[in-house]
C-alpha cells in the first residue's frame, strides 16, 4: 500500500506549550505521513518566534502570519503589518485574521474589529497572498466583507457557519478547514457535505481542539480528523487524505 499523505493546514506550534519538545512533535508529524504543517503566528512576538521555527524546519513548517483576533489592538496590527511587509517572501498566507463575536460581545468592540480586518484584506490584495479567516460566530459578516473587498483565495479556518453561509463559501470557490473534533458540530458536518472535497482541508489548531477533548493537540492528530471525515463522507481514507493534502499544497502554493 502506498503511504498516505496528510497536511495540517492550521496550527500554532510556536506556542509555549511546544517549547520543550517542538522538534519531537514535528518529527511525529513526519512519522504520521504529514507532508507539511502551516503554523499561524498571532502577534509580533509570535511572528518573530515563527521566523526561527520555519528557518530550522525549512520546507516543512510554513508560516501564515496573523493575529489574535479577539485581542487585537491598533498598535499590534501595525506592527504585524510591517513585519508581513518585511518578510512577505517567507510567508505563505495572511491569517488568521477576521472577526470574533464569540469573545467580543459588545457592539462597539465588534465594530472596532472591522477596520483592522480591512487593513489585512487590503494587504493581502496588495501582496497577492491568500487569506486565512477566523470568523467565530461571525461567519456571515466576515463573508459579506470578503465578498465586497477581496478578490484572492480564501480559507475559512475552523469554519462553523450555518449551511446558508457554507453555500456562499462554496459558490465563491473558497476553502474551509475542519478540525479533528469537527463531528461535534452539526454545522461542520453539514459544511463537509455542502462543499466539494476539493474545497476542504484539515487542520488541528494545535495546541487547541484536542480530538479527545483534553490535553495538548498536535499536528500528527490531523490523521484522526481525516479518518472522521472519510467516515462522514463515506469515502476511502486514501482519497480524502490525498485530496485534502493536495488542496493545502495548492492553496498555500507549496
Ligand atoms: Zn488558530
Amino acid at each position: 500500500m502506498t503511504k498516505l499523505r496528510f497536511f495540517d493546514a492550521h496550527s500554532h506550534i510556536d506556542m509555549k506549550r511546544f517549547r520543550n519538545d517542538r522538534d519531537a512533535v514535528i518529527q511525529r508529524a513526519k512519522d504520521h505521513g504529514l507532508s507539511g504543517i502551516v503554523t499561524s503566528s498571532i502577534g509580533p512576538g509570535s511572528f518573530r518566534r515563527t521566523l526561527g521555527i520555519i528557518q530550522k524546519h525549512k520546507g516543512y513548517v510554513h508560516h501564515s502570519a496573523g493575529c489574535s483576533v479577539s485581542q487585537l489592538t491598533r498598535e499590534d496590527a501595525d506592527k504585524i503589518i510591517s513585519l508581513i511587509r518585511k518578510y512577505s517572501s517567507s510567508i505563505v498566507a495572511i491569517g488568521e485574521v477576521g472577526l470574533d463575536y464569540h469573545w467580543v460581545k459588545d457592539t462597539i468592540g465588534r465594530k472596532a474589529q472591522e477596520p483592522l480586518f480591512l487593513d489585512f484584506i487590503f494587504l493581502a490584495n496588495e501582496l497577492a497572498l491568500p487569506l486565512v479567516i477566523h470568523s467565530r460566530k461571525a461567519e456571515s459578516m466576515a463573508t459579506d466583507i470578503l465578498e465586497k473587498h477581496f478578490s484572492g483565495e480564501v480559507l475559512m479556518h475552523c469554519f462553523d457557519g450555518v449551511p446558508d453561509v457554507a453555500k456562499r463559501v462554496r459558490d465563491n470557490g473558497w476553502y474551509i478547514t475542519l478540525p479533528a473534533n469537527f463531528q461535534r458540530s452539526n454545522n461542520r458536518i453539514e459544511s463537509a457535505k455542502i462543499l466539494p472535497l476539493e474545497q476542504i482541508m484539515l487542520e488541528t489548531d494545535s495546541p487547541y481542539l484536542s480530538p479527545t477533548g483534553k490535553g495538548r493537540n498536535e499536528p500528527s492528530n490531523v490523521t484522526i480528523g481525516c479518518e472522521r471525515l472519510a467516515d462522514v463522507l463515506d469515502l476511502p481514507l486514501e482519497h480524502v487524505a490525498e485530496t485534502t493534502t493536495s488542496n493545502a499544497h495548492r492553496f498555500y502554493d507549496i
